[in-house]
C-alpha cells in the first residue's frame, strides 16, 4: 500500500481570509502571490475595508457618505435585522449595491 501525499488542490481552494473551502471559480487570486486567494465575500469585505482606510487618510464628502452607510450597516447587523425573513433578504440584496 502506498501513501498518497496530501493533495495540493484542497489547499489551493481555501480562502486565505475566512478559511472556507471554495471552488476555484469563486476565489480571487493575488497578483504577486497567485498561491493565495480569497473568496468573493472576503474580497468584497477587504475592498470595503481598504476604501474605509483610504477615506480616513483622505477625508472627503463622498468618504463621509460612505462612512454613514458603514454606520447604518453596523447598526443593522448589531440588531440582527439582516437575518429577519423578507426584511433580511431585502437588506442583504441592498447591501450588494452599497459602497
Ligand atoms: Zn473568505
Amino acid at each position: 500500500m502506498t501513501v498518497r501525499p496530501e493533495s495540493d488542490s484542497a489547499a489551493a481552494t481555501r480562502c486565505w481570509c475566512c478559511g472556507g473551502g471554495f471552488p476555484e471559480s469563486e476565489l480571487v487570486r493575488l497578483g504577486e502571490h497567485p498561491e493565495m486567494g480569497v473568496c468573493l465575500r472576503c474580497a468584497r469585505w477587504l475592498r470595503r475595508r481598504a476604501v474605509r482606510q483610504r477615506d480616513e487618510l483622505r477625508p472627503s464628502v463622498t468618504g463621509m457618505l460612505r462612512g454613514g452607510v458603514h454606520v447604518v450597516r453596523k447598526a443593522v447587523v448589531r440588531r440582527g435585522w439582516h437575518e429577519r425573513g423578507a426584511l433580511g433578504v431585502f437588506l442583504r440584496w441592498l447591501d450588494r449595491y452599497l459602497p
